[in-house]
């Protein structure tokens, strides 16, 4: 075997492993973004959690990420893996979530 081939092959390796380690990266923070959860409703007035309950707010979106509350005019995000706001919907929001008034971004 030629020095050539052998140096195509352990780049080939070396191409494969970084796919690997990139792919692991982005599975452990896929992870690490649904861990958390913004389900707490308990500082909300008795109103703000019943239009909650009334547009059917669920913290992971039926739909997927594509359409989820991170895509939606109203979201209001907050620092990465934490919960954000809705101009809409009071109390935590989580990016991966949905409710009946999602709209797409203008
Ligand atoms: Fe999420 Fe609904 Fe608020 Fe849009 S309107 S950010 S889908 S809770």
């Amino acid at each position: 075997m030629s020095e050539r081939s052998l140096s195509r092959r352990e780049m080939l390796r070396s191409t494969a492993n970084l796919l690997i380690v990139g792919s692991a990266s982005m599975m452990l923070h896929g992870c690490k973004k649904a861990q958390f959860r913004c389900d707490d409703i308990s500082g909300l007035s008795e109103e703000d959690a019943k239009l909650r309950e009334a547009l059917e707010y669920q913290d992971r979106s039926p739909h997927g990420e594509k359409k989820s509350c991170s895509s939606c005019a109203f979201f209001r995000p907050a620092e990465a893996d934490e919960c954000g706001a809705c101009t809409l919907v009071r109390g935590p929001i989580h990016p991966l979530g949905y409710c009946n008034s999602w709209a797409a971004k203008g």
